[in-house]
């Protein structure tokens, strides 16, 4: 290893505190800054479907995407939610977002996101050893939920590039779901559980977990917002709380946050939140064997430890109005669809924000502007899965160990031209 640094990580969601684990790990003295606990509802990494997604390398925007938004849009079941006032400020980010549905540009973005996805569930066994973190971790299988194989059947093209990828899974009949899982509605007629997934049974506790970890190692934390960062050339200065830290490596890992961080240091970055919901069932009267993927609704349903989490959807709105009550009644109408009956005792219910790119790929890498600040943010639907990873790989750049993976479609600076 190199000689010990002294190093900032901004954020405490589960890219940061996965990144200073690992630092820590290295031996460096590393002080985490957020403006609240790891762990806290206020973060994404807290209300996500605690998915470990590694077969998620297909990004939103696919082929055919463009004509069925509006019926997404207009459509009181479906997935998709916009605040209108919010459109003229979203449309740098939806123009090109969209215009990365074409066949060709999906699989590169695919490869891209196989290289950090495809080893998650060992990347987060890894993490987790001897920590706490440990029990949270579940295997098993992820299945798609679709009315019948024709609707199965339009998914083809992504399913065919997660073959390609090498994932497997079983193509399971009413009857075979039946099977499995007896309180299934009749209106999922067919199963795609894909193979060797796996999920988190309580995803705040988790973030808590491998951030215990962390400060039992040692590493520090300082409870604040940043306001400012100002870098370049090893020596770097973090603004928070009125005073003024001064670091050999930065790490900006602020989740939907990040822009304006990042512009500080004279980079553009086209992020957007893509506001996503759940709602925690306590005490739920059914339980799905393994999660689920309810394929039209395009939410997961996930065995939790503390019950059964629904989570998804999207809705643009930004990162400051309040949650809307539409996602939520959405919910309640799709779940009795999928489990006919079904009650519970208590439930919460919950908005987040998802980091999401312009063109669905993180940021991971040195800062070109700004040497010694390094990029941790933006992996929109697959923040949790990708986490491990990503913390893992910036320790790397920052021990001088290389790695065998083609990062450039994850650069820094690739938006700074828009
Ligand atoms: C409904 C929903 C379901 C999802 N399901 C899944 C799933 O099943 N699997 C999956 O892999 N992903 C899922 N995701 C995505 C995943 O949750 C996110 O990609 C991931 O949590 C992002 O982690 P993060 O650490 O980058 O951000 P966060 O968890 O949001 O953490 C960012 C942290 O930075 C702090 N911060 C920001 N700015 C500052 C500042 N200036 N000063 C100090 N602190 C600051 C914030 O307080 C926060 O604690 C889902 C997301 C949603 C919304």
């Amino acid at each position: 290893m190199t000689s010990p640094l002294k190093i900032a990580v901004i954020g405490a969601g589960i890219v940061g505190v996965s990144t200073a684990l690992w630092l820590r790990r290295d031996g460096h003295d590393v002080t985490v800054f957020d403006r609240i606990e790891p762990g806290d509802p206020a973060q994404t990494s807290y209300g996500n479907a605690g998915l470990l997604a590694r077969a998620a390398i297909v990004p939103v925007p696919t082929p055919g995407i463009i004509k069925s938004v509006p019926k997404m849009l207009f459509d009181a079941d479906g997935p998709l939610f916009l605040r209108w006032r919010y459109l003229p400020k979203l449309l740098p980010w939806l123009v090109p977002f969209l215009r990365g549905s074409d066949a060709a540009t999906v699989k590169r973005t695919a490869s891209a996101l196989s290289d950090i996805l495809a080893d998650s569930v060992d990347q987060h066994r890894s993490i987790a050893r001897d920590t706490e973190a440990e029990r949270f971790i579940e295997t098993g299988r992820y299945t798609y939920l679709y009315k019948d194989r024709a609707a199965f059947d339009k998914d083809a093209f992504g399913f065919g590039i997660r073959a390609e990828h090498g994932f497997t899974w079983d193509e399971l009949d009413h009857g075979a779901l039946r099977e499995i899982d007896p309180h299934l509605g009749p209106d999922y007629g067919f199963g795609a559980a894909l193979h060797d997934h796996g999920w988190i049974s309580d995803p705040g506790g988790y973030v808590a977990a491998l951030f215990g970890a962390y400060r039992g190692l040692g590493g520090q934390f300082i409870k604040a917002e940043v306001d400012d960062i100002r870098g370049g050339e090893g020596q770097s200065e973090v603004r928070a709380g009125g005073e003024a830290h001064s670091f050999d490596r930065v790490v900006l890992a602020s989740g939907a946050w990040s822009r304006q961080l990042a512009e500080r240091l004279g980079h553009h970055v086209n992020l957007e939140t893509e506001r996503g919901y759940h709602v925690m069932m306590r005490e739920p009267s059914v339980r799905p064997p393994n999660p689920y993927m309810i394929a039209d609704a395009k939410f997961a349903l996930t065995p939790m430890a503390q019950g059964v989490r629904a989570a998804g959807l999207v809705e643009f709105g930004g990162l400051k109005a309040p949650p809307s009550e539409a996602p939520i009644a959405l919910f309640r109408r799709a779940l009795g669809r999928v489990y006919p009956g079904i009650e519970w005792d208590s439930e919460t219910t919950w908005m987040g924000h998802r980091p999401s790119t312009a063109d669905s790929l993180p940021l991971i890498g040195e800062s070109t502007k700004a040497r010694g600040v390094y990029f941790a943010f933006g992996a929109q639907h697959i923040g949790l899965t990708s986490g491990p990873k990503t913390g893992r790989l910036i320790a790397d750049m920052i021990g001088g160990r290389r790695t065998n993976l083609d990062l450039s479609p994850f650069r820094t600076d690739r938006f700074d031209g828009d």
